[in-house]
């Protein structure tokens, strides 16, 4: 194991940045009540409106189209609770795909894509009475593979239907320029934990007219969107690394390039090799890398002994392994088993690559 570990595991969750870290600091210890109209209350409310200034910026939209809440998972359920109807795709994170019992879902193609035929046949299914009670809920970016859906197309289909449409935006936020106010999507969730922020917050981007009432029942918190006590320390994390996260979008640019001369050197060299979405845009941190007769899980600990922390699929919070519902949409089959994932972060550097094709290399010795 080398003296310090390579963390490629970013899609999980990031290391805090340095500007979080002192945000959160600050934050702690005074009372901290937001609605207080004392002066404690008052630089508590300051904190939280600066934050939302900051991820609103990271975002582009408004700060009064920022609902804080708990992390991504929150967002996700919060706004298809709104709905009566769903129309997802088959590659949505669990907080989606389980958070709504009426979900009709739309195949991927095998890199990935949304079925953009079988989604036009499902709105054109949607009779007018039922347009405003259904939630078209579509993911920007896959977590597991990196693949980024053509949400402008989505989101015009989703207009002229007049259907409301939400995008789990978690994975995109902060790797790739987003702008919620100049698109058509309505509703679009985020979290701070993978831009480098605390986890346990989050957001839900609301556009202003599009339904919003709290899932929790309590104060009037989030004008009244989202009830209860402010996460104080973990919004002034949240603003910090959205702060920070701003200037480094381009990072995730450089790193495309680091991912595919990795991605090359091992297509070149070995046999056996499949990338998953490889021919689909992606986000550049991440790589869904098969190698043939190599189960993921002891790729996983192989290349943790080897001091490169990576996961296989996406993490299982329960610890069981089960097979990655998205790689199986995309028609991988077995070859979902020896998935790995790759993902850099904002703490990535293009060693860190050449490490890692160094270290596959050597657990993966079959001959070309
Ligand atoms: N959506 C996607 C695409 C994710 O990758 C994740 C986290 O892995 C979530 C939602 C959930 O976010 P959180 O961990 O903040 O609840």
């Amino acid at each position: 194991m080398r003296k310090t570990p390579i963390y490629l595991d970013n899609n999980a969750t990031t290391p805090l940045r340095a500007a979080a870290i002192t945000a959160m600091q600050d934050a702690m210890g005074p009372p901290a009540n937001p609605s207080s109209v004392h002066g404690f209350g008052r630089n508590a409310r300051l904190v939280v409106e600066t934050s939302r200034s900051a991820v609103a910026m990271l975002a582009g939209c408004r700060a009064a189209d920022v609902v804080f809440t708990s992390g991504g998972t929150e967002a996700n359920n919060l706004v298809m609770a709104q709905y009566d109807h769903v129309i997802t795709s088959a590659i949505e994170h669990d907080s989606v795909r389980h958070a709504h019992q009426n979900c009709h879902q739309i195949a991927v193609d095998e890199n990935g894509i949304v079925d953009l035929d079988m989604l036009a046949t499902a709105i054109a299914g949607i009779d007018d009475a039922a347009k405003p009670r259904t939630l078209i809920s579509i993911m920007a970016a896959n977590n597991e593979t990196g693949v980024i859906q053509p949400m402008d197309e989505i989101a015009t289909m989703a207009e002229s239907a007049n259907i409301a449409l939400h995008s789990d935006m978690v994975q995109i936020f902060g790797k790739r320029h987003i702008n919620f106010a100049a698109s058509k999507v309505s509703y679009a969730s985020l979290s701070a934990h993978k831009i480098g922020g605390p986890s346990g917050v989050g957001a839900l981007l609301v556009r202003p007219g599009c339904r919003l009432s709290s899932l929790l029942r309590g104060g009037g918190q989030e004008q009244g969107r989202r009830a209860g006590t402010e996460n104080l320390v973990g919004i002034a994390g949240f603003g910090g690394a959205a702060d920070d996260a701003f200037g480094d979008i381009g990072h995730y640019q450089t790193m495309a390039k680091w991912r595919d001369d990795f991605e090359s050197r091992m297509l070149d060299q070995r046999s056996g090799i499949a990338v998953f979405g490889r021919d689909a845009p992606r986000l550049g941190n991440t790589s869904c890398i098969a190698a043939s007769g190599k189960a993921a899980e002891t790729m996983v600990m192989a290349f943790d002994i080897a001091g490169v922390a990576i996961s296989a699929g996406s993490a299982c919070s329960s610890g069981k392994v089960k097979p990655s519902h998205v790689l199986e949409s995309m028609g991988a089959g077995p070859r979902a088993g020896e998935a790995i994932r790759i993902s850099g972060g904002w703490a990535t550097t293009k060693s860190d690559f050449e490490t890692l094709a160094d270290v596959f290399l050597q657990l993966y010795k079959q001959p070309a």
